[in-house]
């Protein structure tokens, strides 16, 4: 073993001389295309022999840090909690790296039977010997364990041997196809398909799926929380659904919502209505901002607390008087803008309490609930939407807004509320679109990019309404 240590640390002297050529003045700046591929590729092969060494040692390092008497396993003699941090330790990469190392180690490590003392083959012998031969790096073993792990138990020990070899020799080169050696992206396709094959009706991979499904909300920071997980396919199918329902509505014969525009320069104004500077996954935080206020409001979840879901945005008084100030959601250390606070007091409803400078209560509101179901299907009614000209958000995905704002005395009535899907109303008072009553009924001024004549008009997308204004026209 001394003998192993001191070829390594010739090896190693020879390649800090080579690197040192290459990083040189006449290295790679002064390499020809052939030379230069020629480095990527040797230093690959390279590469992938150190991993097979490093993914060796740190199998036997885990497997002497597993043993039964705490002061003799191997990570507790050098003051190591556990073998990844050893192997952190003495490799210096991350924890992550530590783990695919540990891991494609237990793939390929020989163990000793306890009782016998006999070496027992590995798990996957063929992709042993593969990464011996220098054929497979890390990514590459990894690449074939992962989809044939999740199979095991179902495939059998005979048919795993099987796709092991073949895998192996496809990165060898020697695959039944003579196609060249696979890289890690090919492995890990051609082992998904074995997966496949070995686990005919799929009960491993759908277990294997339903154990890592999963999703989380992380900390708010800078003003955004990070929303990150793994759906199953039908969940994902689904979410897409609602996703195409909202950003996409289809388009009945009842034909454009905007009939009353006769000359070309408001055909033309119309048309560029449709003009939304959003992302493409700006638009889809907002579908599903939009489906999660709808399903939150719609009274079919369980309550909490004896009510429906509510979101609950505490704002002191004077700061909504004055403009200026914070609001806070429950739950979020962040604070939020006062803007956000008046929206969300603009289609939900506000309670006011009275607190003295002690923080004693001394007077609670009812709170006052906005809008009722009726009222809702009159506004759904006479609007058919979001109000905005070319957005296709349909009745059901909209907020109801008080035109004449709520906290500054606007009635909840329906003179006073219209409909408008969740990123016009977090916009209206910013993108420029205002909107009015007009005897009960909503008018919309464009911005100027969309109507330089900056005319008030009447708006609807209920085909009902605008069936009613042609009636009266000479056919
Ligand atoms: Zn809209």
């Amino acid at each position: 073993m001394q003998d192993i240590a001191a070829q390594l640390e010739a090896l190693d002297s020879a390649l800090a001389a080579a690197v040192s050529d290459v990083f040189g003045s006449d290295g790679a700046v002064a390499a020809s295309d052939d030379v230069l591929l020629s480095i990527l590729g040797l230093a690959a092969r390279i590469g992938r022999r150190a991993e097979a060494l490093q993914i060796e040692a740190a199998a036997h390092v885990e497997y002497r840090s597993n043993g039964p008497i705490r002061e003799e396993r191997l990570a507790a003699r050098f003051g190591c909690r556990s073998a990844s941090e050893l192997v952190q330790r003495v490799t210096r990469v991350s924890s992550r790296t530590a783990a695919d190392l540990l891991k494609a180690g237990r793939a390929i490590i020989r163990s000793v039977a306890p009782s016998s003392g006999e070496v027992l083959p590995s798990d996957y012998p063929g992709m042993r010997g593969a990464l011996a031969s220098g054929h497979v790096g890390a990514d590459g073993l990894l690449a074939v364990v992962g989809p044939l792990a999740q199979v095991a138990m179902v495939a059998g020990r005979a048919a795993q041997l099987a796709a092991d070899e073949e895998l192996a020799a496809a990165a060898r080169g020697e695959g039944v196809d003579a196609a060249p050696p696979a890289c890690a992206d090919d492995l890990r396709a051609l082992a998904s398909v074995w997966a496949m094959y070995l686990d005919q009706d799929g009960a491993e991979l759908r277990g294997a799926a339903m154990r890592k499904r999963g999703v989380a909300l992380g900390a708010c920071r800078d003003g955004l929380v990070p929303l990150r997980g793994s759906l199953l396919p039908e969940v994902a199918g689904q979410l897409q659904l609602v996703f195409d329902s909202i950003l996409n509505p289809k388009v009945d014969d009842r034909g454009p919502a905007f009939r009353e525009l006769d000359s070309d320069a408001e055909c033309e104004a119309a048309r560029n209505a449709v003009a939304d500077d959003r992302t493409h996954t700006q638009k889809l935080h907002d579908a599903f901002a939009t489906a999660l206020f709808t399903v939150a409001g719609s009274g079919a979840l369980p309550t909490l607390g004896g009510a429906a879901p509510t979101l609950v945005v505490s704002v002191r008084a004077e700061d909504i008087e004055s403009g200026r100030g914070f609001a806070h959601i429950d739950g979020c250390a962040e604070p939020v803008s006062l803007t956000f606070a008046r929206q969300i007091a603009c289609c939900g409803g506000i309670q006011r309490v009275v607190s003295d400078r002690g923080g004693r209560i001394l007077s609670i509101d009812s709170p006052d609930r906005v809008f009722t179901p009726h009222q809702r299907r009159a506004i759904a009614l006479r609007d058919g939407g979001c109000i905005i000209p070319g957005c296709g958000v349909r009745a059901a995905w909209c907020e109801l807004h008080h035109v004449h704002e709520h906290s500054r005395g606007g009635p909840t009535h329906t003179d006073n509320g219209v409909m408008l899907c969740w990123h016009h109303h977090r916009t209206i008072e910013s993108s420029g679109w205002k909107i009015r009553m007009n005897r009960g009924v909503p008018e919309v001024r464009g911005p100027y990019w969309w109507d330089a004549s900056m005319t008030w008009r009447a708006v609807t997308k209920s085909p009902t309404r605008m069936r009613d204004r042609l009636a009266g026209r000479p056919r």
